[in-house]
């Protein structure tokens, strides 16, 4: 096969005829690259369509991060007060899953609602980042979706609630860019029905201030991941249903959800 350097924009992991691949979205088509999505990238001139590829979260991060109560239509639907600094919590990497994956809701854990978000990855190592500086740190964004049980969620036990096996869809590509639009749109479906939406620039504290804050005590980590909240309208998902996270320029991360 000959190849040569690409520009990418929409980097992805997938699995096609039992192989596991690095790819380029381009429309309905997923392009197969040599390298990875912090290196150069060479097309190897071999494609599938979209619709015949296994997606695999396009990256294993060492940490997931995730922001709460990061927008005001969502504090105050949930009887919040609005945070005076971003509220910071984690999820484990046993969370991860792909698009098209299953999401798997254990029956002990109540009702589970889901949560979508804009999901930053960070392209370099990162310490005490001010807000200026904090973009040139980001690699790309991707959907995310923050599954979260919300029956389990009381008392302050939010790492349980959100930490279960496959309760954290990321996909279905990577977004390379510094920044996203203000008026990018997130959209959230459940079984097609639209349940949020919302713009990114509504988030109280932007993905600067985030990344400046978290990285004031904590270092960032190239493929780090950090969820940025949802907007107002999270609601309860069940076995059979189907999730779909929409953000305009990224694509759709869409996970049924099965009972476990
Ligand atoms: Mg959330």
């Amino acid at each position: 096969m000959s190849s040569k350097k690409i520009i990418f924009k929409k980097f992805c992991r997938f699995i096609v005829d039992a192989k596991t691949y690095n790819g380029v979205v381009r429309g309905n088509m997923v392009d197969i690259v040599e390298g990875d999505l912090f290196g150069d990238l060479s097309d190897m001139r071999m494609s599938f369509p979209v619709d015949r590829v296994k997606f695999l979260p396009p990256i294993v991060p060492s940490k997931i991060w995730c922001v709460g109560t990061n927008y005001m239509t969502h504090v105050r639907e949930m009887g919040h007060e609005p945070p005076r600094e971003p509220l910071i919590f984690m999820k484990p990497r046993t969370t991860l899953v792909g698009s098209g994956d299953p999401v798997r809701i254990p029956e002990w854990a109540g009702r589970v609602d889901y949560e979508g978000e804009l999901a930053v990855v960070i392209g370099k190592k990162c310490h005490k980042v001010s807000e200026f500086e904090a973009l040139s740190c980001v690699k790309g964004y991707a959907c995310y979706n923050d599954v979260t049980a919300r029956d389990l969620q009381i008392d302050n036990h939010w790492i349980r609630a959100k930490g279960f096996d496959t309760f954290g869809p990321l996909g279905p590509s990577i977004l390379v860019a510094e920044k996203m639009p203000d008026d990018a749109r997130i959209t959230t479906r459940l079984n097609g029905n639209v349940m949020q939406q919302d713009v990114v620039s509504s988030m109280i504290f932007a993905v600067p201030q985030i990344i400046s804050f978290i990285s004031g005590f904590a270092t960032l980590e190239p493929g780090d991941v950090i969820a940025t909240g949802t907007p107002s309208g999270v609601g309860r998902v069940k076995p059979g249903d189907r999730v779909e996270v929409e953000i305009d320029g990224i694509g759709v991360l869409s996970n049924p959800f099965i009972s476990d």
